[in-house]
């Protein structure tokens, strides 16, 4: 299918191959998207480039979120190489390791600034770099997590994040619905990544993920890359501010099925 055909996508958050911007990647390719790569910084590049080069992506920019500048250069090469953005997508999360576990309150004032800022922040500093390259009818899709709305045990100041980035979410897709341009969050189910590494007791939820959800599959990052399609793509010309989940419908659930059973 061609859905994107046509349509230029920047895509930050690619760390390695199993990253859930990879998976978007390969089906923003798979329909016609023409695409530009941004990973984390330097450390990166080794991997990076070469799945760059197997979707043929020769845009492929090293950016720092927590850096104003660093974003701003981004924007305006993206715009200098493909003078117009139809799709930005934002696949980024970070918080200090040590306050993925415990409780809570454990969290430190620079922490919950950091969590802030990479997780959160950084959405909105991208929308309003790019916001002079965007066509009309532009689609600027994030990822989220469950944990924004529930306790999900050790998430903690990421499930604090996430909360304020589908807030953010809301904000930007009213203050760019009158230019035609929309603003989404997909909310994946656990996915085995880099980040998702760093949560405490994350392997034991995985791993049990599946025997939970109603449609009784882990979700991939194939599936959020479809997700992501339809989000970014004419398809959803109407559809703003929402955020969409893609977890087997592990949401829907008030008790999980082993304490409902009799
Ligand atoms: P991932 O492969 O580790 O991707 C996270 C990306 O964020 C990495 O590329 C990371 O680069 C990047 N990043 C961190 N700090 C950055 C900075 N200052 N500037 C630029 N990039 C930075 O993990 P992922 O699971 O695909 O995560 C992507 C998004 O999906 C995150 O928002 C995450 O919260 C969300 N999500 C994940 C799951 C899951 O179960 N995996 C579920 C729901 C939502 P470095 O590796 O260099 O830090």
């Amino acid at each position: 299918m061609n859905l994107l055909e046509g349509k230029t996508a920047i895509i930050f958050g690619i760390a390695n191959d199993r990253s859930i911007a990879w998976g978007i990647a390969k089906a923003f390719h798979e329909n016609g998207a023409t695409l530009g790569l941004s990973y984390a910084g330097e450390a990166l590049e080794r991997r990076v480039k070469p799945l760059a080069e197997a979707i043929g992506c020769t845009f492929v920019e090293s950016c720092d979120v927590a850096d104003d500048d660093q974003i701003r250069a981004t924007a305006e090469k993206a715009a200098a190489v493909f003078g117009k953005v139809d799709i930005l997508v934002h696949s980024i999360g970070f918080a200090n390791r040590d306050e993925l576990s415990g409780p809570y309150y454990n969290t430190s004032r620079a922490g919950f600034h950091l969590a802030m800022d990479i997780s959160v922040y950084s959405f909105t500093a991208l929308a309003k770099a790019f916001q002079p390259y965007f066509s009309p009818n532009a689609a600027l899709l994030t990822l989220t997590y469950y944990g924004s709305e529930k306790v999900a045990p050790h998430y903690n100041v990421m499930g604090v994040a996430k909360a304020a980035l589908e807030a953010s979410v809301r904000y930007l897709a009213y203050d760019f619905g009158p230019q035609g341009i929309r603003v989404n969050a997909i909310s994946a189910g656990p996915i085995r990544t880099l980040a998702a590494a760093g949560v405490s007791g994350f392997k034991t939820m995985y791993r049990r993920f599946a025997d939970l959800a109603p449609l009784r599959q882990n979700v991939t990052i194939e599936d959020v890359g479809k997700a992501a399609v339809f989000l970014c793509s004419d398809l959803a010309v109407k559809t703003t501010g929402q955020v969409l989940f893609v977890d087997s419908g592990y949401n829907i659930l008030g008790i999980p099925e082993e304490l409902g059973e009799s």
